[in-house]
């Protein structure tokens, strides 16, 4: 009997597992998971030259990678905590900021059977309260930054822009260095796992260390993740940045002018390629047109 039971109990824990693991994979896939909406803005208010009659709900939306050498969140969305921390800034930030349906990015994983864990680290575009707000729900979970962005945040950041809770807790995190091989437009970059697969470029001017993503899929399908460069499609489309009032009212950008440039050069390269799909963080429109969890882009 004890032999019996001795031989059992690792099937059972190895069955146990398999049940309650992410599945291994053996491509690249990439799903949006979009967390919540914002309650509602004119389209004049979110990209220079848009309608005032036309209303836009931008999405925050966390992205789930997985690639057969790891897992991981472009980004965590709006999270469990951050009702608490958002409910700190004033009447007329919590007014500007609004957003409405809810939907953890880690509650939608622990629904389709992953935890927490199967998240091998975190990586924000930028560390703004609308992109990191998942992240107290990955506790202990790595994250992955360019220089300057963790130092802006700390030292620097202010709410509404910035929410102190978010960035507590024992984690650590690890900064990424860029090397010298340009990548489509770009002085330096860094392929994650040396496929030619998930390449990160430095997209700062939003925020100090802003990265954005290529992600080349197994189909031939290429993104591009560009993080809040620009709000909108329309915005990249038309070298249209964010309007001058709306940067006036709220600081939105740590440098106006490189958002600009990189605006540009992100512009130039939809010309250039546009069959490369680019991926304003917010846009509600495209987020719509990509693979939503639990299904997958492949
Ligand atoms: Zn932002």
């Amino acid at each position: 009997m004890k032999r019996f039971s001795l031989l059992v109990a690792p099937i059972l824990l190895a069955c146990s597992s398999l049940l309650f693991a992410a599945p291994a994979v053996e491509h690249l896939r990439l799903s949006l998971i979009p967390t919540a909406v914002s309650s509602g803005a004119a389209e004049a208010m979110v990209v220079s030259g848009g309608r005032w009659t036309t209303k836009r709900h931008l999405v925050h939306a966390a992205v789930l990678i997985e690639h057969p050498k790891g897992h991981f969140l472009f980004d965590t969305g709006l999270g469990r905590q951050t009702a608490e921390a958002f409910a700190r800034n004033n009447w007329i930030n919590r007014t500007l900021l609004a957003y409405e349906q809810l939907n953890p990015a880690r509650d939608q994983l622990e629904a389709a059977g992953y935890s927490a864990n199967d998240i091998d680290f975190i990586l924000p575009s930028h560390l703004h309260w609308d992109h990191l707000g998942g992240l107290p729900d990955f506790p202990g979970i790595p994250v992955k930054v360019l220089p300057g962005a963790l130092e802006e945040a700390r030292d620097h950041g202010e709410p509404p822009a910035f929410l102190a809770e978010q960035l507590e807790g024992e984690r650590e995190w690890q900064q990424i260095e860029l090397n010298n091989t340009p990548y489509q437009g770009f002085e330096r970059s860094l392929d994650l796992f040396g496929d030619g697969q998930l390449i990160l470029v430095d997209l700062s001017g939003h925020t100090a260390g802003q990265a954005g993503l290529f992600v080349n899929l197994p189909s031939g399908k290429r993104l591009f993740l560009i993080g809040d460069t620009s709000w909108t499609e329309r915005g990249v489309e038309q070298n249209k940045p964010r309007p001058v009032f709306v940067q006036w009212l709220s600081h939105v950008d740590s440098d106006r002018e490189r958002n600009s440039q990189q605006l540009k050069r992100v512009h130039e390269l939809h010309l250039r390629d546009p069959e490369l799909l680019i991926i304003p963080a917010h846009d509600e429109f495209v987020a719509a047109g990509l693979a939503q969890f639990p299904t997958f882009e492949e």
